[in-house]
């Protein structure tokens, strides 16, 4: 992609925020919250009220002309997921649809994963990541359990200097019995990636790997067709990339163990979401996921480097993923999201106090699993509607608190 001068880059932003209706009609507010879940740009609106007025019905059922447009639409949604993903051998995937990325990993967990693992075998996966990246295996492995079959669940090793996965450690630990790795692509409090190129090198060939692509999706370019991404799962909420609320998607690549068949009756689908996420992907592809990522980064850049100066307040995660830097690869940057502590404000006075200025920030609990939580932090989380002064405005708060 050829680089852009900034004049360009600077109209082209404006010209998605412009496209967000909520954003737009409340200058007076500034959402800091897309981790948790985006605002909607005006063509998925549009999209779902097109759906709804047209040819709204059930999918996979009815055979006259409105269903049938649904069962298509569906169907296109499936497929868009797979050429969103970079997929190269689309013959030989499969799209389920979820409410989001917690559904995805208990589908992955409950449908895929318990039939596949046998007794003495070993699953590793994430301690300090969401808690809905290791509740499900931990699930698996309890049921597995009460059936007589005793799995291992060990921790994925992580770097204590930088949060990331440690791939030499976990290099080591890989042995014969390992028959699954679950990790996050960008974690959800500390917003660096977490070293994911490098897990498949450390696995070896033949360990199926399950990404949890909640805060990648829609904020850099995840493309399975790559080598470096050479994983079996890529689970993700559609609510937190432009869709509605209660979409979501597994993509299985089913060349490692048996294909992904969800069991059981699976009743309507969420046709509105799916027709939104349709319409989300294209809107997506269209503004271009390395552009996404450079913008993303460089507010996450903006704040970071004045806020890490600022004495009260304590940066979560990485120093090294702190930084915007083209020197560091784009798999060493933080994606977005910045998570900090104030010295002497508790966190939810600390929301309280941003709201009352018009920011909204998520104050306290982020669902990250295990003892690693810490408590009383805030996080800013941003996407393409956002803006340099923004973030300007944020800081000039943040520093009026020291
Ligand atoms: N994984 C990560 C990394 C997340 O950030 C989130 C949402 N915060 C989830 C999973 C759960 O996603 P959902 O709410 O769509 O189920």
């Amino acid at each position: 992609m050829p680089e852009s001068g900034p004049d360009e880059t600077v109209s082209r932003e404006a010209g998605w925020r412009a496209q967000f209706p909520i954003v737009t009609t409340h200058p007076e507010l500034t959402y800091l919250d897309s981790a948790a879940t985006s605002q909607k740009p005006r063509a998925v609106l549009d999209a779902v009220e097109t759906y709804l007025t047209t040819s709204n019905a059930n999918a996979g059922r009815g055979t006259y002309p409105w269903a049938n447009r649904t069962t298509e639409l569906v169907e296109r949604t499936r497929e868009r997921v797979k050429t969103f993903l970079g997929d190269r051998r689309p013959e030989r995937s499969t799209v389920h649809f979820t409410s989001g990325a917690t559904e995805g990993l208990r589908v992955v967990a409950r449908d895929w994963l318990v039939p596949f693992l046998s007794d003495g075998d070993e699953i590793l996966v994430p301690f300090a990541d969401h808690r809905a990246n290791l509740e499900p295996w931990l699930e698996a492995a309890r049921l597995l359990g009460r059936r007589g079959v005793d799995v291992t669940v060990r921790a994925l090793p992580v770097q204590a200097s930088s949060g990331d996965y440690d791939h030499r450690a976990l290099a080591r630990m890989v042995g014969p019995r390992t028959r699954f790795v679950a990790a996050t692509h960008v974690h959800h409090v500390y917003g660096g990636d977490m070293n994911v190129h490098r897990l498949r090198a450390a696995v070896g060939p033949d360990v199926p790997i399950c990404l949890d692509a909640a805060q990648s999706i829609g904020h850099l370019p995840v493309r399975v067709g790559d080598p470096d991404l050479d994983v079996d799962f890529v689970v993700f909420s559609g609510h937190k990339a432009m869709a509605l609320p209660g979409t979501g998607a597994v993509w299985a690549r089913n060349t490692r163990g048996p294909v992904l068949r969800p069991t059981g009756w699976q009743g309507t689908p969420n046709t509105v979401g799916i027709v939104s996420l349709l319409a989300a992907l294209d809107w997506l592809d269209e503004a271009g996921p390395e552009r996404v990522a450079r913008h993303v980064t460089g507010l996450a850049t903006r704040l970071t480097d004045r806020l890490r100066r600022l004495e009260p307040y304590e940066i979560l995660g990485c120093p090294a993923s702190l930084t915007a830097d083209s020197e560091l690869p784009a798999n060493q940057r933080r994606h977005g999201i910045v998570t900090f502590r104030h010295r002497d404000i508790p966190s939810d006075d600390l929301g309280f106090i941003l709201y009352s200025r018009g920011f909204m920030v998520r104050a306290d609990s982020l669902c990250q699993a295990g003892a690693d939580e810490k408590p009383g932090s805030v996080r800013v989380s941003v996407h393409v509607y956002n803006t340099d002064e923004e973030i300007d405005r944020l800081l000039t708060v943040l520093e009026s608190l020291e």
